[in-house]
């Protein structure tokens, strides 16, 4: 028999544990214990007692509700992976919470035993890949992008494949606009959000096959393998609408801005990462400068 897995349940009124404990006790091969707290506070508390595998969270919770909750758990223990459920079919706290870092999101309706099982064990398994990442350091902890070293590593790779079979790829640099400002009038943690919806966005724009990456501070890049047929121009585009569309949706107390270099290789003579990078960075630079004199004149 497999060690136990425990899994702490926050939910207000959960609808029916005695059921649910039974069901998980039938299943084969898994063993899975539930502990019930009501609120944050306890849940908090319990947590820090240690010995919790997995977090099932409703977030409306009487003593906090919604995105909060899943940010205090989290923040509060950052190596247990977060499974969130909820009542409504809330699209936008579902991608806010998994692109936070929670491993899934469940509606309640949706979430029989078998379904809560099967997610439980993958956020175990995914959440311990995701630790041993960043044990190797290549993880940002902010954005959960890869950082400047796991770009530099990967990203070599990258273009030496780029090389061997003549495809070209694209590196896009991106820094945010005035982000101090960002930070100094509305605090570091408003600013670290910013980063995390720079991360999204750029998360949505380009493919799962891309590298992602912060460099550092405000600072992102990408390295995206050229498919057939599609424009680097033309992803630049698909990143500054989705800029737009993001701020118009966005309840932020501030207009996110960006700007973008570009360089490209492809697949022909000598190109180093740390070439591209420059070249990428000075387009980036020159935007910059032409927003700052256009605000001059
Ligand atoms: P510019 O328009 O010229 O890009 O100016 P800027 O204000 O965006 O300034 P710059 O890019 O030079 O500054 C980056 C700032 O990012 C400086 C630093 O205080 C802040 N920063 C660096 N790391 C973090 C972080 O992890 N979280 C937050 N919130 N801020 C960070
Ligand atoms: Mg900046």
């Amino acid at each position: 028999m497999q060690q136990p897995i425990n899994v702490l349940l926050v939910e207000s009124e959960p609808e029916d544990l005695e059921g649910l404990r039974k069901s998980f006790a039938e299943m084969p091969g898994v063993q899975i214990e539930l502990e019930w707290v009501s609120e944050l506070a306890t849940a908090l508390q319990r947590l820090s007692a240690g010995g919790i595998d997995a977090v099932l969270l409703n977030p409306s919770l009487p003593d906090s509700d919604g995105i909060v909750s899943f940010e205090r758990t989290n923040a509060f223990a950052p190596d247990v992976p977060i499974i969130v459920i909820s009542d409504l079919d809330d699209a936008e706290l579902a991608i806010s919470t998994v692109r936070g870092g929670a491993q899934d999101f469940l509606e309640r309706d949706e979430a029989t035993p078998p379904v809560l099982a099967r997610s439980i064990r993958y956020a175990i398994e995914r959440h311990r890949l995701l630790s041993a990442l960043r044990g190797l350091s290549l993880i940002d902890e902010v954005t959960n992008l890869y950082n400047r070293g796991g770009f530099a590593d990967l990203g070599e790779q990258y273009v030496k494949l780029a090389r061997r079979s003549d495809q070209a790829i694209t590196l896009v640099h991106v820094d945010i606009d005035r982000f101090k400002t960002i930070n100094d009038s509305l605090g570091h943690h408003v600013g670290d959000r910013a980063l995390r919806k720079v991360a999204e966005i750029l998360r949505v724009t380009f493919r799962r096959s891309d590298l992602i990456a912060r460099l550092g501070g405000d600072d992102f890049a990408v390295l995206a393998l050229e498919a057939t047929g599609e424009d680097a121009k033309a992803l630049v585009e698909r990143l500054r609408r989705q800029v737009s569309d993001s701020n118009e949706t966005s309840k932020e107390p501030y207009q996110l801005s960006i700007s973008v270099g570009m360089a490209r290789y492809d697949g022909e003579g000598r190109a180093t990462l740390e070439d591209l990078l420059d070249q990428a960075d000075k387009a980036m630079r020159e935007e910059k400068a032409e927003k700052r004199r256009a605000v001059e004149r």
